[in-house]
């Protein structure tokens, strides 16, 4: 379906400005088809439903066709309801604002005579009525017609369905033969071709799928976001619902880069897509994507044309699309095979107006959803755990620990308490310290620092076991701690504790620690998202009781302590310094 700019359509300067200001980008593909043939004089049969842009495609030639000098009707509307009057006069009356001299009047049933006899004693070029008030204003005389020089019937199946028949063909037999007629209709019934058999002449037929008729299945919901938080709403709606399957959409390449690093550095397993990526690359990510060798494709929306994968959980509009096309093609990926999908849009700031503007468009249903709080997110985390413990108990899939648990009990522990003390550190809690990890903690952890070369970020990306510890997170390191340990032997990835001095890298201090329960991935994300600066970075990070050591990259390390001094990490005001050899470790 071919879509063109509009100053490739043969407009005039008043249109185009008018379109402009109305917010469309480019002409819709009912809009690229009819506008050039219509302004030739040519008859034409459109069909194409409500959310096509069908309105702009008839009025825009009817509006460039009017003569301004002559205040006789030149133009006829028809449309099946006072609603549909009301709302093509609208449209048309904005797209002719810079036209000067152009008028135009509704005219239906319901509202008084009188008001539409000025309306029409005044003169006016274009009028968009009901076909019974407009026979009646014509039998009245109040309606001449015999200037007209084009006749519009919009919905024009809904109008035989209504019974207008009759009327529809009195007043296409009384207006001049030399009208052009441009007819419009979602579908072709016997009676309508009929109609188009006896008044139009020589007609081009044009057919146009509307986008609303071809939208799957898919369970849209957009979400207001502050542009800075789009990540961690992000991973919380992940995180809720568990998905586990699902690309997401980005504008530009430089957003897919960044939100890749940052997912890796909070734990997902991710890869990307964009038009700097080569072929051959592209064909391996692809190849690792429909093997759900990771979870989340991050995408640009060039990169993902032509995607053969059609079974994901969910498509997230990370970054809203341009347009309404767009969309649909983006949600299409999700809810194939007869199954309900899921599309999860963020929109920040002004764009909750586009969206709007595309909802009317594309006649989409889509509600609006709320961010998941950390509490829920929590909730979630707790059955997912919940219920793999009770799986792998199910599945007697674990060595017994029979040794250690009877010597437990010999010692008087009772074995509620034993779980539970295991159940705390399994979730990231310290020894001596009752409060296991919260949400916003336990938000993916990984100890590893998020380097994308780093060997821990390789594993991640081909270890499964990996991607499952998110929804389990590992403890976070201490030296000291038997946490550090490998918790549940399916093997983690490989630990970074920060082991000396690497030459590239400064090594910050932040004021903030594991008393604070902060995470390397709260580390890292507040930098990356605060310098937006790549989570790459970042080195490796030890966390201490109240303090933590931060390795950046050396030439980053003055802006990154410019940017990050007085903000708060965990509801600390963060008082950063570079660390001296004698810091603290
Ligand atoms: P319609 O199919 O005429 O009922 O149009 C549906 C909605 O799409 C209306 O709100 C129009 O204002 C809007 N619209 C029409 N043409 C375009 C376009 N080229 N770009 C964006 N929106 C449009």
């Amino acid at each position: 379906m071919e879509k063109k700019p509009f100053d490739q359509l043969g407009l005039s300067p008043d249109i185009l400005k008018a379109v402009e200001k109305m917010g469309f980008e480019e002409a819709s593909p009912i809009q690229t088809a009819v506008i050039p043939v219509a302004l030739t004089g040519k008859d034409v049969i459109g069909m194409s439903s409500t959310g096509s842009g069908k309105t702009a495609a008839f009025a825009i030639p009817a509006i460039e066709r009017a003569d301004p000098k002559t205040r006789a009707v030149q133009v006829l509307i028809l449309c099946p309801t006072r609603e549909l009057a009301v709302q093509v006069a609208e449209e048309t009356g904005k797209l002719a604002s810079f036209k000067r001299g152009i008028a135009g009047v509704p005219i239906y049933g319901g509202q008084s005579y009188e008001r539409q006899f000025r309306a029409l004693h005044q003169g006016v070029q274009i009028v968009i009525g009901t076909p019974g008030r407009v026979m009646d204003h014509m039998e009245r005389g109040t309606l001449k017609l015999d200037a007209l020089k084009i006749v519009i019937l919009d919905e024009a199946d809904r109008m035989l369905d209504m019974g207008f028949r009759e009327d529809i063909e009195k007043i296409l037999t009384s207006v001049p033969e030399t009208r052009q007629m441009l007819f419009f209709s979602a579908t072709m019934p016997r009676a309508i071709q009929d109609l188009i058999g006896r008044y139009a002449k020589d007609p081009a037929w044009i057919k146009i799928e509307s986008v609303a008729q071809n939208r799957p299945q898919v369970e849209q919901t957009y979400f207001e976001v502050d542009r800075r938080s789009k990540i961690e709403a992000l991973t919380r709606l992940i995180d809720v619902n568990d998905f586990r399957y699902g690309i997401i959409f980005c504008s530009t390449k430089i957003m897919v880069d960044e939100l890749d690093e940052h997912l890796h550095a909070r734990g997902y397993a991710t890869d990307r897509l964009h038009g700097d990526i080569s072929q051959s690359q592209r064909d391996r990510v692809m190849a690792k994507f429909r093997e759900r060798k990771f979870e989340f494709l991050v995408a640009t929306d060039v990169a993902a044309r032509g995607l053969d994968v059609d079974d994901l959980e969910v498509v997230f509009n990370f970054d809203l699309p341009n347009d309404a096309e767009d969309y649909t093609h983006r949600i299409g990926r999700t809810g194939r095979a007869g199954r309900k999908g899921l599309a999860f849009t963020f929109v920040s700031g002004q764009e909750i107006y586009k969206l709007q503007s595309m909802v009317r468009w594309a006649r989409l249903d889509i509600r609006r959803g709320r961010i998941p709080s950390l509490d829920e997110v929590e909730e979630a985390r707790t059955s997912v755990f919940f219920d793999k413990i009770r799986a792998t108990l199910d599945d007697k899939k674990f060595k017994p620990h029979d040794r250690m648990i009877d010597r437990l009990l010999d010692q008087g522990y009772v074995s509620t308490d034993i779980c539970s003390a295991l159940i705390h550190l399994l979730q990231g809690g310290a020894p001596g310290n009752p409060t296991a990890a919260t949400p916003a903690a336990a938000a993916p952890v990984t100890d590893a620092a998020p380097a994308p070369a780093s060997p821990a970020r390789a594993e991640a990306k081909s270890a499964p076991a990996w991607v499952k510890s998110r929804a389990v997170p590992k403890p976070a390191a201490d030296d000291a701690s038997p946490s550090a340990e490998p918790v549940d032997g399916e093997g983690e990835p490989e630990v970074r504790p920060r082991t000396g001095r690497d030459p590239g890298k400064a090594t910050l201090f932040f004021n903030v620690g594991r008393k604070e329960l902060v995470t390397p991935a709260d580390l890292v994300g507040k930098i990356a998202g605060v310098t937006r600066l790549p989570a790459g970075v970042v080195g490796a990070i030890d966390i201490h009781q109240r303090h933590s050591l931060v390795d950046v990259d050396a030439h980053e390390a003055d802006f990154i302590l410019k940017k990050i001094a007085g903000i708060r990490i965990k509801g600390v005001t963060i008082a950063p310094a570079r660390a001296t050899d004698g810091a603290p470790r």
